[in-house]
């Protein structure tokens, strides 16, 4: 066993990049670092994680990081919860604390039609296996004191689904585990890296084209999120993505007084405390497609008049912080992971619109198989990027959290 207490580098001196790797993967947010671990666990040592800044510069760092399994459909629901299985051991596994708190995830409804979309999922889950039901106001009311359920608001709350694995961690720390596990396991990691090129010949990927110079690789990984489309582009390969920025703000902190994950599908607002107090307050995405990492002073304004609705006491609450991150949206709001048909060797993870931070694990465990085996795994089949060809959607309407 480890030290519990150690002053070691979280990971090694960053080296000159080696001009061949086995597996050469773009994007270092929790995917591309995934990825690389669970290849690194399959004996696959040759692997390279390069990224245009820092670690976990994109999404992955600017998440609010609730983790659900709660979804909607019959291919969703069971990859999410192998996310959930493994998120319950993985401090262990990387010897990392990941600050996991499963605290429970509420969708509230103010109308009937939400509240027969929440009854779809809640059946769909507990078909599958997974903890979700309804639940009425009183019983809300009783598990989160501070929110307003009475009649007088705009829309009252009409009842909720109630998910009690679903909770939240802390993204960096996530970010940084991969990270050191990976790079003790032989990944080479470079920050500061950017991808500038895809090489390929006869119809087979041959390496990446950077701004350290070239790289010969046996298999590429876009794992770049809401730039997915440029990398994909430089490979010919084209996407059915758009990217969205997507915002979120933290308040002041807070003595604890909610310990669940509150989201309302009809106000298109959610709110959690974190272990520091802080409310962290999310949303939809922006009306208008940009790759704008900035925050806007109309959204901080539907967040914050919608959060009021819920917990008017947060009236004189003032707000420290807020962000944006840049989002991969597909058609039918579910990944695309798997080998692109037109390139050989051109690995997919991409897709991960609002909602990607919690399958991180699976994702990353099951394209490393993928990669190693050849063999395309079972729960990331409904996924793969042929099914837009074969007029084979996903309609996930339960992706966003703040969506039914
Ligand atoms: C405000 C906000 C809240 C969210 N909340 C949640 C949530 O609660 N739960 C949830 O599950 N998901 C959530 N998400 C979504 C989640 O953050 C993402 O789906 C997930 O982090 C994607 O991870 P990734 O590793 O694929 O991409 P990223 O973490 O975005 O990493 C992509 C990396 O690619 C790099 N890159 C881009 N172009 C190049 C290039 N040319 N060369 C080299 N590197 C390049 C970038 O620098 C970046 O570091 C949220 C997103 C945002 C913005």
């Amino acid at each position: 066993m480890r030290r519990l207490f150690s002053r070691e580098r979280m990971w090694r001196r960053q080296r000159d990049v080696q001009r061949r790797y086995d597996v050469v993967i773009i994007g270092a947010g929790i995917h591309g670092l995934a990825i690389a671990y669970y290849l690194c666990k399959r004996g696959v040592r040759s692997v390279a994680v390069l990224d245009r800044s820092y670690l976990g510069s994109g999404n992955s760092g600017r998440n609010t990081a609730i983790l659900r399994s709660n979804y909607r459909t019959p291919e969703g629901i069971p990859f999410y919860n192998e996310s959930i299985k493994m998120w319950e051991t993985l401090a262990g596994e990387l010897e990392y604390n990941l600050l996991f708190s499963q605290q429970g995830h509420i969708t509230v409804a103010h109308s009937d039609t939400t509240l027969s979309g929440l009854q779809v999922r809640a059946d769909a889950n507990q078909v599958l296996g997974v903890n979700t039901r309804l639940v009425d106001p009183s019983e809300i009311k009783k598990m989160v004191p501070a929110i307003y359920i009475g009649k007088a608001a705009r829309y009252p709350i009409i009842g909720g689904l109630y998910h009690p694995p679903g909770g939240n961690i802390r993204h960096d720390a996530v970010v940084w585990g991969y990270a050191r596990a990976a790079d003790r396991m032989g990944a080479s990691i470079h920050t500061h890296t950017e991808v500038i090129g895809i090489t390929r010949r006869n119809g087979s990927v041959t390496g990446v084209r950077t701004v350290a110079g070239d790289i010969l690789a046996g298999a590429v990984v876009n794992a770049t999120s809401g730039w997915c489309t440029t990398i994909a582009q430089m490979a010919g390969v084209p996407l059915p993505v758009t990217s969205f920025p997507l915002q979120a703000c933290v308040t002041e902190p807070l003595k604890p007084f909610l310990n669940k994950v509150i989201v309302s599908a009809n106000l298109h607002v959610y709110v959690n405390q974190s272990g520091r107090g802080e409310l962290v307050l999310g949303s939809e995405i922006d009306p208008y497609s940009s790759y704008s990492q900035r925050s806007t002073l109309p959204t901080l304004e539907m967040i914050a008049g919608h959060t009021l609705e819920l917990f008017p006491s947060l009236r004189d609450v003032s707000i420290m912080r807020q962000w944006a991150g840049v989002c991969d949206m597909t058609p039918d709001y579910s990944p695309i992971l798997g080998e692109a048909s037109q390139l050989k060797g051109f690995f997919l993870d991409v897709g991960w619109g609002t909602y990607g931070f919690k399958a991180g694990p699976v994702a990353g465990a099951r394209i490393a198989e993928l990669i190693h085996t050849g063999k395309i795994p079972e729960l990331i089949r409904p996924f793969l990027p042929s099914r837009f060809a074969d007029r084979r959607l996903v309609g996930e309407k339960a992706a966003a959290a703040v969506s039914t």
